[in-house]
Formats: structure tokens, sequence, C-alpha cells
């Protein structure tokens, strides 16, 4: 190392992807630092994945609570109910253990933290507070954070991030979005006794996902007795918490107790100084990369949500560990993304990999799809309505 810099490495935000190399980089040798602005952990850890699997793990005790009745359990005088309160003291803690887990794992691996918001200011230089910190090589790992201009007016309201700190439930709650994130607070809401609202611009929800999937989805929010206003853009939200209206695009307007803008994602690249390298961001401010995980400027990499390819953290670590591995390691393997699992945490939850069916189909190749729907024996036992579907859009073995 040229006695110039302080890092072999230099990481730019300590979530998923920026921890994953770091430690890997440190592991193989090179002498890492990483910045991070808020908690260590990123948005999977503090504000994501995990307080979010554990809000879903307690709405699915109320349905279990619902459903154990019919199995023959005696639940007559419990009158169970959800306090948001002592849930949210509970994720708090959960929460701190894993940040202390994190960090530690920094620690051991002789990764060097600091602690502040970084900014690119030249080559190989990037200042944090008062420190000018060089490196050899400069990795952006800084993620992506909530649209919160996507509609006049909805800056006000709540996105996932706030929803997760929530303390007490409300009554009511409109959620606009259709992607994932909006389905499956739609669906934890609903189960935890919320009454719920989904407003979507689009027939379906779910854009991308198999026509088949997309479809079932929708019947099995509807029959959780969310009210789904689809093909419906929203115009503008006005009020203040407590008091939202809902403007739609068809004129009506709509009250609501709680607005969650579940709009979208935007990387984090705002301020972060990354046009002094020469590096042009894509519209929504995207860092592009080669397949190499290479910006446009030398020894500068990007991984993870802040490129925009396929925000998930399984994604964001193995990119992380490949990138390590081919700067600081002996091997050159980088993630293929075109057969990437991925889950949607409604209920029931969603899993799916590969193409779907409309990707086949323009394909013009002869196709089959095997699918088997179902009611599975836990809910046909007490004459439940949620079903089982599994389909496989897969080549055509034999002729057509
Ligand atoms: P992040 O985890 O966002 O980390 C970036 C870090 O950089 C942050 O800690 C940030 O504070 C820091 N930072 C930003 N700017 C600066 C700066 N200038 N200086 C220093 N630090 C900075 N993915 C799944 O695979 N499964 C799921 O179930 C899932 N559920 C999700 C649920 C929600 C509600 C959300 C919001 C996301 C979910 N995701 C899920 C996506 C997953 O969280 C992300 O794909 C993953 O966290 C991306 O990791 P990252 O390291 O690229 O970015």
């Amino acid at each position: 190392m040229s006695e110039s810099f302080d890092f072999d490495l230099l990481t730019l935000g300590a979530g998923s992807a920026g921890v994953a190399a770091s430690r890997r980089a440190a592991a193989h040798g090179a002498k890492v630092g990483i910045v991070e602005a808020s908690r260590v952990g990123g948005t999977c850890v503090i504000r994501g994945c995990v307080p979010k699997k554990l809000l879903m793990y307690a709405a699915q005790y109320g349905d279990a609570l619902r459903e154990a009745a019919e199995y023959g359990w005696d639940l007559a005088g419990a009158a169970p109910r959800f306090e948001m309160a002592r849930w949210a003291a509970r994720k708090a803690a959960e929460i701190d253990r894993l940040e202390g887990a994190y960090r530690q794992w920094l620690a051991h691996a002789g990764v060097t933290l600091i602690e502040g918001r970084a900014q690119v200011v030249g080559p190989h230089t990037v200042q944090v507070g008062p420190r000018t910190l060089r490196a050899r090589r400069l990795l952006i790992a800084t993620g992506a954070t909530p649209v919160r201009d996507s509609i006049p007016g909805i800056a006000a309201c709540p996105t996932s991030d706030e929803l997760l700190d929530l303390h007490e439930l409300p009554s009511d709650a409109t959620v606009i979005g259709a992607g994932y994130i909006a389905l499956e607070f739609a669906s934890i809401l609903a189960r935890l006794g919320v009454r719920v609202r989904l407003v979507h611009r689009a027939d379906l929800p779910l854009r991308g996902f198999d026509q088949d999937l997309r479809q079932r989805v929708a019947t099995a929010l509807d029959q959780a007795g969310i009210e789904r206003l689809a093909g419906q853009g929203v115009k503008a939200v006005h009020g203040e918490p407590g008091r939202w209206v809902v403007e739609l695009a068809d004129g009506r307007r709509l009250a609501a107790r709680y607005v969650l803008n579940a709009t979208g994602r935007r990387p984090n690249t705002a301020g972060l100084g990354l046009e002094t390298l020469g590096i042009v961001l894509r519209a929504n401010g995207a860092v592009p990369v080669d397949e190499r995980l290479q910006t446009s400027a030398t020894e500068v990499y990007a991984i993870g949500d802040v490129t925009d390819r396929l925000n998930l953290t399984p994604v964001a670590i193995a990119q992380g560990r490949a990138l390590a591995d081919a700067l600081f390691g002996p091997t050159h393997r980088f993630p293929d993304l075109s057969m990437v699992a991925t889950a949607v945490f409604t209920l029931p939850p969603v899993g799916t990999i590969g193409l779907t069916e409309d990707a086949m189909r323009q394909r013009r190749r002869p196709y089959r799809v095997y699918e088997a729907d179902f009611r599975p024996m836990r809910h046909a036992f007490f004459g439940g309505a949620e079903r089982c579907y599994m389909s496989n859009p897969g080549r055509s073995y034999g002729r057509l």
C-alpha cells in the first residue's frame, strides 16, 4: 500500500453489502475502513427485513390464536389483544442486540468503523466530518431510502421506516403502492386488526411477478378483508397525522387516520459527491456498474441497493463477498442475477424464482406450465379459505 493511503479499501455504508464486503476484504488481509452515517447493520437489520419479519410473526400469532380454537383449544376467558408498544420494546431490544453483533463482527475482523456521513471529495478521498480519509479503493454501499416526493403532499406521510417504530396501531390505514413493501405491510396490518385500504395504479399488485401469482395474491388480500382500490392513481395527499385525506385521480377523497407511503425507494447518492469522480448517475440516482461491480471511475466500486439492480439482502451480501474476493482474494466470480429467489411476506407468503410465464411467452418457444392449486389440509380442517398454489412455467418436454 502506498504511504499516502489510510486504507486499502474504504467502504461507504455499513449495511448488508458494505459489512459483508469489508469483513471479507479484511479476512484477505486488506486494511479496511467503513463509514456509517446512521446505525450499523443498515436497512435490513434496523428498518427492513428483520423488524418487518418480527411484525409478521406477531401477525401470524393472531392467525394461530384464531385457528387454535378450531383445533380444539379452549381459549374462552382469554381475551387476546395485540399491544404494539410491547412488541416495539422487544423489537428495539432485538435490533440493539443485532447492531451490537454487527459492530463486534467488524471489530473482530479488524475493520475500522468511522461514524459520520461520508462525502467523496476527490479521487481516493472521502470527508467524514472534520476527517479526511484516503483509500486506494472506494466502495459505494450507501443503500436506498424511501421516495418521499412521488405524490404531492405525501412527504408528510409515514413510510416503512416510521411504521416500524410505531408504538400504537392506527384503527385504519391507507397503503399507497403495489410493490412488496406495500403488500407486506397491508397484509400484516390487516392481521393485527387494522382496517386496511390498499390503493394501486395497475389492475393487479406486484408488477413484474408472474400473472398467476399476482392474481392469487390479490385474491388473498381481498380475503384478508383489505379494501383494494385497483387501477387508481393518487393525485395528492392532504392533512396531518391522524387526519389525512387521500385524493384519487378520479376525484374521490378518502379520509384516513394513517397513510403509508410505499411508493418506492431511491438510491442514497444525493450529496455523496460521486460527480467529483466523473460518475454519471442514472435518473433515479443509481450508480451504474459493470459486471465486475466497477463504476466508470477507476478503483471505485458499488454494490447493493445503491446500484438498484436486485434490491435484496442476499444479493447485497453475495456482491460484497464476491467483490472482496476478486479485489483481495483468489477468486473472480460474480453473482448471476438471472436466477435469484424472491419472497414476498404476505400472508400467505409468496416465493418465486426464474422466468415468469410472460417472459417464457416472449421467447416464442413452446413451454408448459405445471401447476397445482389446492386448499391445504391445515385450512381445509376448519373450512378456511386460504389456498396453496405452486407453478413451474418450464421448458416443454415432448411435443405440445
Ligand atoms: P443498506 O442496508 O441500506 O445500507 C446502506 C447504509 O449506508 C445505511 O446504513 C446508511 O445509513 C448508510 N449510508 C447512506 N449514505 C451514507 C453516507 N453518505 N455516509 C455513510 N453512510 C451512509 N430484502 C430481502 O432480501 N428480504 C426482505 O424480506 C426484505 N425486506 C425489506 C423490508 C423493508 C421494509 C425494506 C425497506 C427493505 C427490505 N429488503 C428486504 C431490502 C433490503 O433491506 C436491502 O436490499 C438491503 O438492506 C440492501 O443492503 P445495502 O447494504 O445495499 O444497503
